[in-house]
């Protein structure tokens, strides 16, 4: 069953209404805050870890349980922190830019709920560098927030002093990833740390820092107000809540849409984007979580529940859930090689097997686009993506195997064609 309007928790995702602050109230934003911070930290953690939030970001860690690991006494008078990633950079992905253009209260007001309930002195949210008129719009809407006492000492009359900053990053992917951030935030050039040590031991300035995406932050207040069993019985077991799901590519109108999770592939596309451009029989692959997961092909997504178990189930993920979608007007390996680039365009180059192996991987796949290559590299570049895929400090290496996984998986003898007509050219 489809999500119904009066569950939809963000009413104002096509900016129908302005994002300011009058607004916002009157949609129920910074309602009794006070009122929710006065239920204490331990609280506002056990409801959400009730609620199965899990992060938004794409790995889908539970949002509850990662709170819980701050420390709840500060060791040698250190504060702790919130980030915020707002450095919303995957390709396909532009949520957290709707809900930052059109509800940004919602993201404020969740901050000081989650900063509070963690123990945090100070959110920062690093939103990404070319998000220029969202970063207008989130400082002015702070700037109302403090002005009504919001934010700030004695935050919403709660007695809990809380900042929030706004920092803009300058256009690196990486920077995405949360451990660059934090190097980033703090003045350094933005490459990932080694984890362990996690953040919520060694974060900013080596502060106990919890990061979260803006879409986990977002929900966070409605999740309280409505409570853990209402967000609860949207999706299914392990896959709660609902999701804002962003589809772009061919199908006859692209959005962003709030659902509830587990909603069906084909429910998905018929109900929210008018259907695949030219029907469904014209339905060649779809990245469904960003361009960090695998494709899956058009006879195996079709019925799949858009969640994190059905579409590993499928040998994808959910991701960010940005669902890119591809017709068989599309050349899929030049489609998977252009994301190839990107991957070995945005590698920090801190470790071999990302740096080397991107660039590898991208130059090899080029020559199958053009059929230049020979047969046996199609298996030599999938053990490649194997020796990149887990070796690396961070989830960029990841990324850049997978696409070309799923499509050496799915489509091979599409490459294999490619390789046998530029022999025949050769010989003619
Ligand atoms: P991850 O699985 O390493 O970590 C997820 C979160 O859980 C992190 O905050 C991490 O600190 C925490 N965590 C994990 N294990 C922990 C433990 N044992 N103790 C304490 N905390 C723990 O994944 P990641 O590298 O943060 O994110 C990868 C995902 O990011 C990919 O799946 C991709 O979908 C997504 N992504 C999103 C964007 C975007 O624009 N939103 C861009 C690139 C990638
Ligand atoms: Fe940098 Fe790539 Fe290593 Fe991540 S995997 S730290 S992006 S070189």
């Amino acid at each position: 069953m489809a999500l119904a309007d009066k569950d939809r928790i963000f009413t104002n995702l096509y900016g129908y209404q302005p994002w300011n602050l009058p607004a916002a109230q009157a949609r129920g934003d910074w309602d009794n805050t006070k009122a929710l911070l006065e239920r204490g930290q331990d609280a506002i953690i056990d409801e959400i870890k009730a609620s199965g939030l899990r992060g938004r970001g794409g790995a889908g860690f539970p949002t509850g349980l990662k709170w819980s690991f701050m420390p709840k006494e500060s060791k040698d008078g250190r504060p702790s922190f919130l980030v915020i990633n707002a450095d919303e950079s995957e390709p396909g992905s532009c949520k957290d830019r709707e809900i930052i253009r059109h509800d940004p209260h919602k993201l404020l007001e969740g901050a000081l709920v989650a900063g509070f309930a963690m123990r945090a002195r100070a959110a920062y949210i690093y939103i990404r560098g070319e998000y220029i008129r969202e970063a207008e719009t989130l400082f002015a809407a702070r700037d109302e927030a403090y002005a009504a006492g919001l934010l700030g000492k004695n935050a919403c009359g709660s007695g809990y002093d809380f900042d929030v900053f706004v920092h803009r990053g300058a256009g690196a992917y990486i920077c995405g990833e949360e451990t660059a951030m934090i190097e980033s935030i703090e003045g350094k050039k933005g490459q990932p740390r080694l984890k362990p040590p996690f953040p919520a031991g060694a974060g900013l300035y080596g502060c106990p820092t919890t990061v979260n995406n803006v879409e986990s932050i977002a929900v966070a207040p409605t999740i309280m107000r409505r409570g853990a069993a209402w967000f609860s019985s949207f999706g299914r077991e392990n896959n709660k809540g609902t999701k804002l799901f962003q589809i772009s590519g061919h199908v006859n109108k692209p959005c962003v849409v709030e659902e509830e999770m587990s909603i069906p592939f084909s429910e998905l596309i018929e109900k929210h984007c008018g259907g695949i451009r030219g029907g469904k029989d014209n339905l060649l692959a779809v990245i469904p979580g960003g361009s960090s997961v695998p494709l899956v092909p058009a006879d195996q997504i079709w019925d799949a529940p858009m969640d994190f178990d059905g579409l590993r189930a499928v040998g994808s993920g959910l991701g960010t859930a940005a669902v890119i979608v591809m017709d068989k007007s599309t050349d899929i390996v030049r489609a998977i090689s252009r994301l190839s680039y990107f991957y070995k365009h945005e590698s920090c180059g801190q470790c071999t097997p990302c740096r080397e192996g991107t660039g590898w991987m991208w130059r090899v796949m080029e020559r199958l686009r053009t059929g230049d290559a020979e047969l046996e590299e199609i298996d030599m570049l999938f053990q490649v993506t194997k020796q990149v895929e887990g070796h690396t400090i961070c989830a960029l290496g990841d990324a850049a195997a997978w696409p070309i996984q799923g499509l050496i998986r799915h489509f091979r003898p599409e490459i294999e064609r490619r390789i046998a007509a530029n022999v025949r050219e050769a010989a003619e």
